[in-house]
C-alpha cells in the first residue's frame, strides 16, 4: 500500500500517536491502492474500473484506489510480487500455477499469493476470419496467429494448448504477440488470421472484430483440449453462447477458466476487508456494471476457483456473511 509522502517530523507524531491510536484511527491515513486489470477492451479493466468506483465510495475507509490497463494475468501476478500493485485479476489457472509453481512458474512458487474472490468464467476464445479456412483448432498449423502477449493469460493458456498439440512457434507461419486491446484491428486489417483471447463474454474485442471483418469463432473440443481438461482442476469445458457476436449465431464449445481477484499475503488486512465489502455490500450495483457479471453469486465468488489460500482480510468478511467457517 502506498501512503502519502510526509515530512520526517510529522512522521514521528504520527508514530507516537499511533502507538496509542485504535484500529479505527489507522484509517484516517488515506491509503492508496492499485488495481492491475488488462487490455482496456476487455473486461479485467471493467472489473477493476468497477471495484474501484465501488471502493472509491467508502466514506469512512479513506482509501483511493486505481485499476490501470496492464498486460493481464501473469504482469498482474508479477506486478503484485515486486510492489508495484497491491491486488490484480487474474485466471484461475495462473494463479493456481503461480502459488504452486508449476508450467511457466515452474520452480518459482509465489507462496506469498492470497485469493480474494472469483469473478466470471472466461472461455478460451479463438476467432479466425471467415476468408482464413480456419474452421477447427488444427486448422491453425501454418496460419497467422496472435498467441498473445507475454505477460497475459491467453499467452499462458495458448502455450497449455500448444504444448499438448507439440506445436511450437514454427507451427504457425506467424506467431504474432500482441497486445490484447491491438488483436481485433490486426485481424481486421487482415494482418492476421486468428486471434486467441481468454476472456468473459460478451466484451469489446470480439465486438469490435466481428462488426469490421467477418469472422468466426471456432471450437476448441477436439481429443488434446479434453486431454487438457481432464488433466488439470482448474480446466472446464465450456460454451460460448451464440448470438452474442455479428455472424456466430450458434454456441460454440471450448474450455475456460475463470477470472480472479488476487493480492499478497502482505497486503493490509483491514484494506482488503473494506475492498471486499465494498463489493458485496453493493452486488447488485457491481453485477450492473457489466454483463458479464450478470449471473455472479457472491457465495460461490467466495469459494470456488480459488487455489491460493484466501486473504485474512477477505476471510474476515466472508465468515461475517456465513458464507465459509
Ligand atoms: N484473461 C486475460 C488475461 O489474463 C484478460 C481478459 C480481460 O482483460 O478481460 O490476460
Amino acid at each position: 500500500m502506498k501512503r502519502h509522502a510526509f515530512s520526517a517530523a510529522f512522521a514521528g507524531t504520527l508514530l507516537s500517536a499511533a502507538m496509542f491510536a485504535s484500529p479505527a484511527m489507522a484509517q484516517d491515513q488515506e491509503q492508496f491502492i492499485t488495481i492491475g486489470t488488462g487490455g482496456q477492451t476487455g473486461v479485467y479493466y471493467v472489473v477493476g474500473q468497477s471495484i474501484c468506483r465501488l471502493v472509491n465510495r467508502l466514506e469512512d475507509a479513506n482509501i483511493k484506489c486505481n485499476a490501470p490497463s496492464t498486460g493481464g494475468s501473469v504482469a498482474n501476478i508479477n506486478g503484485i510480487k515486486s510492489g508495484e500493485l497491491d491486488m490484480g485479476v487474474a485466471q484461475s489457472d495462473v494463479q493456481y500455477q503461480a502459488y504452486n509453481g508449476t508450467k511457466s512458474f515452474e520452480g518459482d512458487a509465489y507462496t506469498d499469493l492470497r485469493a480474494v474472490f472469483r469473478v466470471h468464467g472466461e472461455p478460451l476464445t479463438l476467432l479466425a476470419r471467415a476468408d482464413s479456412g480456419i474452421t477447427t483448432l488444427d486448422d491453425l498449423v501454418g496460419k497467422r496467429v496472435n498467441i498473445g502477449n507475454p505477460g497475459s493469460g491467453q499467452r499462458n493458456t495458448m502455450q497449455v494448448v500448444m504444448d499438448a498439440k507439440g506445436w511450437t512457434m514454427d507451427t504457425f507461419s506467424l506467431a504474432s504477440q500482441l497486445d490484447a486491446a491491438e488483436q481485433a484491428s490486426a485481424l481486421a486489417d487482415n494482418n492476421i488470421d486468428a486471434m486467441v483471447y481468454v476472456v468473459g463474454h460478451p466484451n469489446g474485442s470480439i465486438q469490435e472484430a466481428t462488426t469490421t471483418v467477418d469472422a468466426r469463432l471456432i471450437p476448441l473440443n477436439d481429443e488434446e483440449v479434453k486431454g487438457i481438461v481432464a488433466e488439470y482442476p482448474y480446466y472446464s469445458a465450456s460454451v460460448i453462447p451464440g448470438g452474442l457476436y455479428k455472424g456466430n449465431d450458434e454456441d460454440v464449445e471450448t474450455f475456460g477458466v475463470a477470472a480472479t481477484f488476487v493480492t499478497t499475503v502482505k497486503a493490509d488486512d483491514e484494506v482488503i476487508y473494506q475492498t471486499v465489502k465494498a463489493v458485496f455490500d453493493n452486488f447488485d450495483r457491481f453485477k450492473r456494471l457489466h454483463p458479464a457479471f450478470e449471473n455472479l453469486v457472491a457465495e460461490e465468488m467466495a469459494t470456488q476457483g480459488l487455489s491460493a489460500p484466501l486473504h485474512d482480510g477477505a476471510a474476515r468478511y466472508y465468515r461475517e456473511q456465513g458464507w465459509i467457517k
